[in-house]
Formats: C-alpha cells, structure tokens, sequence
C-alpha cells in the first residue's frame, strides 16, 4: 500500500470481470459509484449531488464485498473496510473512534470508498431490542449519522454498507444524502452460476470432459461463494488423486458436488 499523508492507501485488486452474473447491478454500482469520483467536474458542472451511501442486501457469499470492492477498483479510490460486528464488540468509546478515524482516513486519501459490513448491527433499528436498544448500539449510530452528515462537504467519499437484514436498518439512514441507493444482490441464477463457474476455472486446467453448463444447472441455490469452493473441493480431490495430475475432470467435480450441500434454502430467496 502507498502512503498518503501517513494513511495506508489500498486499492483492491478485484475487477468486475471477476464477478460472474450481476450485469445490471455492475452497471448501477458504476454509475453511483465510478462516475462521480472519475468524472467530478462533470457531475457538479451539472449541479448533480453524486449520492453518499449505498446499502448492499442479500444472502451472504453473494459478492457483496467483491462488488463493493470491484467498485473501489473501477474508480480507483481507496478501499476502508469495517464491520459492524467488530465496532459493536469494542470497548465503551473504541467503536465510535474507530468509525471517526476511518472516516478521516478515507478524507485523506480520497477519492475513497468504505465498506461497511454488517451494517445492521450498528445501524439497526433504535429501540429493537434484538439489535440495539443498548447504549453502545445507540451512540455507534448516532456516530454513524455525524459522519455520513460530513461527506456533504466532503468530496469523493462514499459508504457502500452491507447486510443481510435490510429491514432491521434504522429508517433515519435511508434518508436522502445518506444511504439513497439501496440495492439487492441475489444468489445466481444458473446462467450467473456459470460464469461464476467460468471465473473460478479461469486459471485451473480443466479436462475437455468437463462441462460448467451441466454443474451450473445442477448447482440450484449454491451461492458464488459456495461455488468458488466447489471449484477449490474439484482441485483437491484431483490432487488426491494424484499429487502429479495436470487437469481436474468431470468425475473430480461430481465428487466434489456429492460433498456439498447450500446453505439456503428455497425461502430465502422468494
Ligand atoms: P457476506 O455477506 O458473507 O460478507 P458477501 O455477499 O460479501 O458475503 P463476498 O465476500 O463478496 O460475499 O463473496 C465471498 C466469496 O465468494 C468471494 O471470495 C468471491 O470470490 C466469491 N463470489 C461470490 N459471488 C461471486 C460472483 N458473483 N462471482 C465470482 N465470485 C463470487
């Protein structure tokens, strides 16, 4: 990582040609996310506010991270990463200063996108007692809300949140000039599965009798995580095999896919 006034400056290598599916949402993302912090003058010759939050839902292992970190890539903005979970378990006060201080970073080193995991926890309804009725919950919010009130001076700074909870969100961060944009990555559908397959085959040898269309239709409900490791479970059995083999062939992956089983469910996607 390069240093900007003593901040270490990360941008992530991801591209959104290593995400399979998604073509509409890539194009959303890049829209809110890369043309404001690539073409800045153009948007405030315009008078066009570039929006300041996004909030990514869906099932987990659903590229959430990956877009988010795609986007940092396109735009070459700095990547911040937090999560919810890890803020809320600090001590009394260490949450609230960590989100500051990342928010700060992320001035300095702008043009920068942080990435919120986990959002929920945080930003979770105020009053929910599942969530955040404690103090903690509380005053991580209200922090949350100061620092997302600044970036509207701030320039070239967006948050792109995450959760798998939507409705647990507290409604003051879907206001305007905070969370506008609110987006749903769901888990692949089989022409999505494929070109999942295809990105995480890219640098395997696969033998000729292979076929990624037939796992593809015979992988319903897998997530893009749960696909990746379906290909790294292919590779491995292969070496089992033989620690000497070159290719990985179509009786490694049907071994492989006996093994596994996804974590969702029909209900969770309808
Ligand atoms: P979580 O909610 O658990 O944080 P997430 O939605 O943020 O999950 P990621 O962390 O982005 O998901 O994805 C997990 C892994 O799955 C990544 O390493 C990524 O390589 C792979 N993956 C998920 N979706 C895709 C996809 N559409 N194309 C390629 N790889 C994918």
């Amino acid at each position: 990582p390069s240093l900007t006034r003593g901040v270490a400056v990360e941008i992530p290598k991801v591209s959104w040609e290593d995400i399979g599916g998604l073509k509409d949402l890539k194009k959303k993302l890049q829209q809110a996310v890369e043309w404001p912090i690539k073409h800045r003058s153009a948007f405030s010759r315009m008078g066009i506010s570039p929006i300041r939050g996004v909030l990514l839902h869906g099932p987990p292992g659903c590229s959430k991270t990956t877009l988010a970190k795609a986007a940092a890539n396109a735009a070459q903005a700095s990547f911040f990463s937090l999560s919810g979970a890890d803020l809320f378990s600090m001590y009394v006060g260490e949450g609230e200063a960590l989100l500051r201080s990342t928010f700060q970073r992320a001035r300095v080193a702008a043009p920068s996108i942080i990435f919120f995991d986990e959002a929920d926890v945080v930003a979770g309804k105020r009053g929910d007692s599942s969530s955040n009725s404690s103090t903690v919950g509380e005053r991580l919010l209200s922090t949350l809300l100061t620092e997302m009130d600044g970036l509207q001076q701030a320039e070239g700074i967006l948050v792109l949140a995450a959760t798998n909870r939507p409705h647990a969100i507290d409604a003051a961060l879907m206001r305007p000039g905070r969370f506008d944009l609110l987006l749903y990555v769901p888990p692949p559908d089989k022409e999505a599965r494929l070109e999942i397959l295809n990105v995480h085959t890219r640098n395997m040898s696969i033998d000729d009798d292979v076929d990624l269309r037939t796992i593809a239709e015979k992988t319903e409900l897998f997530t893009g995580a749960e696909l990746e490791g379906l290909c790294r479970e292919a590779g491995i059995v292969a070496l089992r095999e033989s620690i000497s083999t070159a290719v990985v062939c179509n009786h490694h992956f049907q071994t492989a896919l006996s093994s596994l089983k996804p974590a969702l469910t029909r209900a969770d996607i309808e």
